[in-house]
C-alpha cells in the first residue's frame, strides 16, 4: 500500500471518529483558537494535576486535517507529564515545518506521523498544528492559574 494512501487513512479515520472530542469539565483553562486561512474553529479544553495531563477535550469544525490532528494530539498527551507533551508539540511542530524532511519517531508520535505528507503542503501545515497550540497555549495558562492558587 503506498504510504500516502496509508496517511489518508490515518487522518480520514480520526476525522470520522475523533477522540475526546466534546467539552468536559473540570478544567482549569480554556481557548479558542481559529485558522482563518482555511476556516477551522477549535474551542479546547486542559485539565492538569499539578504537572500531568489528566484531561483534554474539545469542539471543533474545519477540515479533515485540523480535526484529525488534534484527535490525535489528545490521545498522545492525556495521561502524560505535561513537559512530555510540550515536547511533542516542539517535535511535530519542528516537523510540520520541515517541508517533507524532517522524520518522527514512530513508537513516540503514533499516528501522528500521518501528518509528514501534509508538511509538504505550507496551506495545510497551520491546520495540523492548530489543535497543538491551542493545547500549548491552554496548558501555559493552566499552570498560570496553578502558580497564582499557591
Ligand atoms: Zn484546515
Amino acid at each position: 500500500m503506498d504510504v500516502n494512501a496509508l496517511y489518508q487513512d490515518i487522518i480520514l479515520e480520526h476525522y470520522r471518529a475523533k477522540s475526546n472530542s466534546g467539552l468536559r469539565e473540570p478544567y482549569q483553562a480554556e481557548v479558542h483558537h481559529v485558522n482563518p486561512s482555511c476556516g477551522d474553529e477549535l474551542t479546547l479544553r486542559v485539565n492538569l494535576d499539578g504537572d500531568q495531563v489528566v484531561d483534554v477535550s474539545y469542539l471543533g469544525e474545519g477540515c479533515s486535517i485540523s480535526q484529525a490532528s488534534t484527535s490525535i494530539m489528545t490521545e498522545l498527551v492525556i495521561g502524560h507529564g505535561l513537559a512530555h507533551g510540550l515536547e511533542l508539540y516542539e517535535e511535530f511542530k519542528e516537523m510540520m515545518h520541515g517541508q517533507g524532511k524532517v522524520e518522527l519517531d514512530e513508537d513516540r508520535f503514533e499516528d501522528a506521523i500521518a501528518f509528514h505528507g501534509v508538511a509538504k503542503f505550507p496551506a495545510r501545515v497551520k491546520c495540523a498544528l492548530l489543535g497543538w497550540s491551542a493545547f500549548a497555549d491552554a496548558a501555559h495558562q493552566a499552570t498560570e492559574g496553578q502558580g497564582a492558587d499557591r
